[in-house]
C-alpha cells in the first residue's frame, strides 16, 4: 500500500520504507529533552522512533525512487541497537506490483546509511549488489567524496558497501550542483547536515513538492532551531532550513518529512518572521 497524490501530472507515491529508533537526543542536539520529550516520547533507552517516507514518482514513463532507506545489510547487534524492522524499500515495492528492474533512476539526498542502504542487498553468495540494476543512482559530487573519506566524527554513518557496488556497476551518477534528473524533478545541492546533501523538489502544472531529506527530517523539527546532533554545518543548515520553509510557505509547496513516523507530508505556514507551522487539515498520514 503507498499513498497516491498528483503534483500536476506527475504521480508520487509515498510509503516507508524502513521505521526504527535512534536516541533522541541525537536527533534533537542541543535542544532539552524536557522540550522534545512532549513532542516525541522516548523508549526506555532513550531512543525514537523514526521512519524513512520514500517516494517513487512517476514521471513520463519513468520510475524515480526518492530515498532508498536503510536496507536490512546490518548485524543481528545493529538490528537491536536500531530496533530495526525487518522490511525495505525493495518488499514495499514488490508488495505494490513493482519490480525492482522497473525503477530507472534513485535519488540519494545524501549517503548516511539510513538513506542508502536500501539500494544495495547481500546477494546469496555473500557479495553486496544493487537492488535497482537497471537504475542510474544520483549523489552529488561533494557527498560521495566525504562519504569516500569521512571526517573520523562521521564516519560511522557512511559505509563504503552502500556504495562501491554501484559504483563498479557503472550505476552512480555523480552530479555537481543543481539539475533537473528526470522531467519535473529537481535536485539542488544544500550543505548543511553533510557538505553534499541534497534536497528535491518536484514541479509540474503550477504545483510543487519538496523532499528535504535531513534539512527538516520530522514535522517536530519545524523550529528553524531545532537541529540534529547529527548536522555537521548547523550554521549553513539553519539558514538553508529557514530559506527552504519560507519557499515552501509562500509557494503553498507540499513538503515531505523524509523521518517522520505519523506524518508523511504537509504544507506549512509562516507565523511571524521565522515561526512556522503545520497547515491544518494539508496533512497526508505515513503508509
Ligand atoms: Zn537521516
Amino acid at each position: 500500500m503507498s499513498g497516491e497524490i498528483y503534483i500536476g501530472d506527475i504521480c508520487v507515491r509515498h510509503f516507508v520504507s524502513s521505521r526504527f529508533k535512534l536516541d533522541g537526543g541525537s536527533m534533537f542536539g542541543v535542544i532539552p529533552k524536557t522540550l522534545w520529550e512532549k513532542k516525541t516520547k522516548p523508549d526506555e533507552q532513550n531512543r525514537i522512533t523514526l521512519a524513512v517516507n520514500t517516494l517513487l514518482v512517476q514521471t513520463s514513463g519513468i520510475n524515480v525512487i526518492v530515498e532508498p532507506g536503510m536496507g536490512l545489510n546490518y548485524s543481528e547487534k545493529q538490528f537491536n541497537i536500531y530496533d530495526l524492522e525487518r522490511f525495505q524499500l525493495k518488499d514495499r515495492l514488490i508488495e505494490q506490483g513493482i519490480s525492482p528492474s522497473e525503477i530507472d533512476i534513485v535519488v540519494f539526498t545524501h549517503l548516511h546509511l539510513d538513506h542508502a542502504g536500501g539500494a544495495t542487498e547481500v546477494s546469496p553468495d555473500g557479495g553486496v549488489v544493487p537492488v535497482f540494476p537497471n537504475a542510474v543512482h544520483v549523489v552529488q559530487e561533494f557527498e560521495l567524496q566525504e562519504a569516500k573519506r569521512p571526517h573520523p566524527i562521521e564516519s560511522a554513518s557512511y559505509r563504503t558497501s552502500d556504495f562501491a557496488a554501484l559504483e563498479a556497476c557503472g550505476l552512480l551518477r555523480v552530479v555537481d550542483g543543481d539539475e533537473e534528473v528526470a522531467p519535473g524533478v529537481f535536485v539542488e545541492r544544500t550543505g548543511g547536515h553533510t557538505r553534499g546533501h541534497q534536497i528535491v523538489t518536484i514541479v509540474s502544472g503550477g504545483e510543487k513538492a519538496l523532499y528535504p531529506g535531513d534539512i527538516t527530517p520530522t514535522s517536530a523539527h519545524l523550529p528553524l532551531n531545532w537541529l540534529m546532533g547529527w548536522d555537521l554545518y548547523p550554521e549553513e543548515i539553519y539558514w538553508k532550513k529557514e530559506l527552504v520553509l519560507k519557499k515552501a510557505a509562500e509557494e503553498g509547496i507540499l513538503v515531505f518529512w523524509t523521518h517522520d513516523p505519523n506524518i508523511a507530508a504537509s504544507k506549512v505556514s509562516l507565523e511571524n518572521d521565522s515561526s512556522f507551522s503545520i497547515v491544518s487539515g494539508s496533512t497526508l498520514p505515513v503508509i
